[in-house]
């Protein structure tokens, strides 16, 4: 539907883009550049640890999955004593991510509808297809980087070893398979300026916004 100019950055919803990537292939650095252009963006990971400490209905299913000894007294989720149980038992893994990627996919949803007088929201996570939620997105962004770069770039980051990023890394869908649902592609590598990728992207997306 086509609207007066000046009214119609107030009406027409925005697109919903989902942001995804391997771990340290820089999908935070990349949001970053998106939100100095005034783009809203939800980081999903930020916000399913608040859900899981905030929300009535995920804190109760949490409990029935590992026990009070999920939450420590102040109230805050015990990290370490789920991590421990989830590394060893894959089907636990799977029981904790169908409670809470579904949550934080409706919150998510919910969270865009709320933007407006913006052509288009970037909703940011690490595993968004492997939870399925890439299925609600208008268009997907893949952020890829070399794998030796982006063991090297967490090393960094999280001051840990190589065995502990290759852990998190098998636990996610190779770069090669992710590349496969993408609409845009960034690369972080050593030569490709994110800036000019971001920059490109976002004037495609304005236009097909504007042209929708
Ligand atoms: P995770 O999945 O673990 O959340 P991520 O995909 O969000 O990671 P970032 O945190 O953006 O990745 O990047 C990983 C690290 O690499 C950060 O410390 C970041 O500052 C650094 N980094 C990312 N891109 C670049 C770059 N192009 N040049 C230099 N450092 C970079």
């Amino acid at each position: 539907m086509h609207y007066p100019h000046q009214l119609e950055s107030l009406v027409k919803p925005p697109l919903q883009i989902g942001l995804t990537g391997g771990i340290g292939s820089g999908k935070t650095t990349v949001c970053k550049i998106f939100e100095q252009i005034g783009i809203p963006i939800y980081y999903a990971d930020d916000r399913a640890k608040q859900l899981m400490v905030e929300d009535g209905r995920i804190i109760k299913q949490i409990i029935e999955l590992f026990g009070q000894d999920a939450y420590l007294q102040a109230g805050g989720l015990n990290r370490a004593f789920i991590a421990g149980i989830v590394f060893n038992d894959p089907k636990k893994l799977q029981a904790l991510n169908s409670i809470v990627h579904p949550a934080v996919g409706k919150d998510g949803t919910e969270w865009h509808h709320q933007q407006i007088g913006v052509p288009y929201t970037i909703r940011e996570a690490a595993l968004m297809i492997e939870s399925g939620n890439y299925k609600a997105m208008d268009k997907l962004i893949v952020v890829s980087a070399p794998k030796q770069l982006r063991i090297e770039r967490v090393m960094k980051r999280d001051n840990v070893n190589e065995v502990a990023v290759l852990a998190r890394m098998n636990q996610q869908l190779a770069e090669e398979e992710k590349m496969k649902f993408a609409d845009f592609r960034i690369i972080n590598d050593w030569r490709a300026s994110l800036i000019k990728q971001v920059w490109k992207i976002h004037q495609q997306l304005v236009f097909e916004w504007t042209d929708n």
